[in-house]
């Protein structure tokens, strides 16, 4: 079974694929990592982000062994993953390393923007989680600040809709919600609710199938 989860940042998805994955002991990738590595390896390596030979190279020989790095979490890569993800020879060579990943023995979880609709479009289950941007803005701040790492809150709130709107604009791969996704919106919904309310939609999802 392949559960596809797609949603704008700081929507709760990573941390409900994360949960789905160990409920159902499935495998887990959180997609976005692949182009925050493929960004912190550009800027690394002293090339700028609208390099786009430089932002290919990356992407060609992104090592999967680098994905732990607790340096791609920040919210300066996360910015940065979105102007090298506009690139459709970027999106193209990370595209087969989440394919291969998808068709595991046990299943696979795969959380980004675009897997229910390029990447896994024959997903067994598609989700699609939303929030508020101010309830995105709040659980980024909180989580930052439990790091001890100084962010404000408004400047949070105005990458996630920069984001957001980039995400969304592009025209490689741009972040929707397949036709057959399920919606979740999870502005009220604590961690355990929405978790909760996933696998009744994932439950409901594998009864019609
Ligand atoms: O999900 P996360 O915030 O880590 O993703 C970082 C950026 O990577 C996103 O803003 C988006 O531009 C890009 N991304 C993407 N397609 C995916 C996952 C992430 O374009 N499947």
């Amino acid at each position: 079974m392949i559960i596809a989860i797609d949603g704008p940042a700081a929507s709760g998805k990573g941390t409900l694929a994360r949960r789905i994955a160990a409920h159902f002991g499935m495998a887990w990738l959180d997609t976005g990592l692949l182009y925050r590595a493929v960004a912190r390896d550009v800027l690394s390596a002293g090339r700028d982000l609208e390099d786009v030979q430089a932002a290919i190279a990356a992407a060609k020989s992104v090592n999967a062994e680098t994905l732990n790095d607790p340096g791609l979490r920040g919210p300066r890569v996360g910015d940065a993953a979105s102007i090298i993800a506009k690139i459709p020879e970027v999106r193209a060579a990370l595209l087969e390393y989440q394919r291969v990943f998808a068709r595991q023995d046990n299943g696979a979880v795969l959380d980004g923007r675009d897997i229910g609709t390029v990447v896994c479009p024959d997903a067994h289950v598609k989700i699609f989680v939303t929030a508020s941007d101010e309830a995105r803005a709040k659980r980024r701040f909180l989580e930052h600040q439990s790091r001890g790492e100084s962010v404000t809150y408004d400047d949070l709130l105005v990458d996630i809709r920069r984001r957001d709107a980039r995400d969304s604009s592009r025209s490689a791969a741009p972040m929707f919600a397949a036709g057959d996704a399920l919606h979740l919106d999870t502005t009220s919904l604590d961690a355990d609710q929405a978790f909760a309310a996933a696998l009744q939609l994932i439950d409901g999802a594998r009864k019609t199938r």
